[in-house]
Parts: C-alpha cells; structure tokens; sequence
C-alpha cells in the first residue's frame, strides 16, 4: 500500500514520515488506539519507509520493500502474542537478535504487536533496550490497552494516539483499498468509522444474514408476550452472541442519533431506524447488561429474554 492510499490519515503520517527521515524521531514509538483505527497498518508503512532503498519511499518495488511486505526482511522483527501472554524469554530472544549487526546495513526494525500482553517481566527485560539499545533499533509498540503497561516503558516512547475515523474518512480509506463507493460508504457506516473493523465486516460472509435475523429479532418485539418469539430466532446462534450484541449496539446508537436529529451512522438504513418503536438508550444498556450477563456465565438465551423482558416494560417500546 501506498502512502496515497492511507488517505484519512495523511497530515498525522506525513508528520511521523518527515521526524523519521530527518532522524528526529525517537528510536521508539507507542501507537496507541482502539482496535481496527490503523495503528498497525501505519507502524507498517514507517517501517517499510526505513528499509526502502526506492526514490518515493516506500516504493513498495525495490527489493527491500519486496523483503519486507513478504516478511522476510532479516532486519525486521516481529513479536506478538503466540499465547495469552509476551513472556520474558520471547522478549530476550528479541534483545539477542537486535545485538547483531543488521544484515541490510541500516538498522533494525522490532515490532511488538498487542504490547499490552507483555508480563511485568518482559516488559522490565525490555526496559533497558528500549532506553539504550546496543545497535540502530526502531521499536514499534502496538497497543490498545496503553494502560497495561509500566509508566516506565510509556516514558521511553514516543506516544502516537489514533482515533476512529469518522464514516467519510474511513469511506474514503476503504475506497483507497479498492472497495466501490456505495459498499465503501456501507461498511464505514456498520463499523462506525474503524477501518479494521469494516474489513472484517467486509471478509464475514454470514455478517449481512445474520444482521438481519438481528434486525428482525428486535422489530418483533412489542409486549411481554412477543419475547419468546423475538427472541428464539437468535437463541441457536452459539458462538455469534459477540457479534449479534455488536449489532445491537450499532442499532441502539443511530436510534439514539435518529431519536436527537444527529446522523446515524447507517444512513442508508434512516427509514427502517425511523420505523423502529425501540428507544435507543434502553436498547443501549440492554446490550449493556447482557454482555455482563454472559461474562458472569448467565446463558446467552436467558442473556437474551432478560434484556428483551426489560425492554418490554413500560414506556421503553413506542406502542
Ligand atoms: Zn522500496
């Protein structure tokens, strides 16, 4: 991908793009922001910039470039949770690696990727290298749970926070991958503005299906006697409850967007959100509730006809 492509995000990357060349930049970044905002995407690009030997950098042809977008660039390091956690002996491996003399003569490029994995341990294996590494290190540290790492690591980087897009913007990302305009416009609009998350929207092929059976769940409910019906359509989906909460939880905020005259973020869908006799902020902490629920083990039917029971109950359901 080229720069070009990154649109949405060009004053902030041609920003870190000009610190990197002209070496004004720390030897580590933080890139802190919520899942799918392209923190990873853009540490990439960096990354791919130091290595490239093209003119426009990166040219995505030469071959350092080519090295590096097939992964096996000798100089780039990546370490990322194999399981729950980054332990000590995985970051040492890394500070024994970033020793050597990088093999294409520039430097090294590590990638610490969910870096909030780190144990207290790895992390303090890692202080020393982040302060004063032995070669030319870049570290790339990727996470969206900044919180979980020691002040002392924070301190040594420099933090580049990422927001959601707006719909537009992520829009016009999509579009700058390839994506038509209309399903571009769509898929901004379902993933409210994350470019990851519109992309995995985009790869989920039973996503349109079962958004629907969602849909039509919710437009079924009217009284205490209309739960069960509403609700058993969804009650065999094992496994998509995550899912099914999330579209939910897109539904209850253009309804609340609708309900205060703002833009929902499904604008293709404002006559059926108009139609719907749901108030948003009850639907909201519905869903709210119900995923509590099934993190303290309720069943995901009971999860269910709970938050559709309190739905029901006077004033939250427009007769
Ligand atoms: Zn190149």
């Amino acid at each position: 991908m080229k720069i070009s492509e990154f649109a949405g995000y060009g004053d902030k990357m041609e920003q870190l793009m000009r610190s990197v060349q002209a070496g004004r930049i720390v030897h580590a970044l933080l890139l802190v922001g919520p899942h799918g905002s392209g923190k990873r995407t853009m540490a990439r690009l960096l990354a791919q910039a130091m290595v490239c030997t093209g003119a426009a950098k990166p040219c995505g042809v030469c071959p350092a470039c080519k090295r590096f977008l097939n992964g096996t660039h000798p100089d780039v390091h990546l370490v990322r949770p194999e399981k729950k956690s980054i332990g000590v002996d995985e970051v040492r491996a890394l500070i024994d690696a970033l020793a050597l003399r990088p093999y294409e003569g520039g430097r090294h490029i590590a990638f610490i990727e969910q870096a909030e994995k780190l144990t207290p341990a790895a992390q303090n294996a890692l202080l020393k290298t982040l302060e004063s590494p032995s070669g030319d290190v870049m570290f790339f540290l990727i996470t969206d749970a900044p919180g979980a790492l020691l002040s002392t690591i924070v301190s040594r980087c420099q933090t580049v926070r990422f927001t959601d897009l707006s719909v537009e913007e992520c829009a016009r990302v999509l579009q700058g991958r390839g994506i038509e305009p209309a399903r571009a416009a769509e898929l901004a609009g379902m993933a409210q503005g994350s470019v990851g998350r519109a992309l995995e929207i985009r790869d989920d092929g039973d996503y349109p299906a079962l958004r629907e059976r969602v849909l039509e769940s919710l437009a079924a409910l009217s009284d205490r006697a209309s739960v069960a019906g509403a609700a058993s359509p969804l009650e065999e989906d094992k496994g998509d409850e995550t899912r099914m909460l999330d579209i939910m939880e897109l539904w209850a905020r253009d309804l609340m967007a609708l309900q205060s005259g703002a833009t929902p973020y499904q604008a293709a869908e404002s006559d059926r959100l108009r139609r719907s006799k749901l108030d948003g902020r009850a639907l909201l902490k519905g869903v709210v509730l119900a995923r509590m629920q099934l993190a303290s083990n309720v069943s995901w039917p009971n999860a269910l006809e709970n938050m559709y029971f309190t739905l029901t109950e006077s004033g939250m359901i427009r007769r």
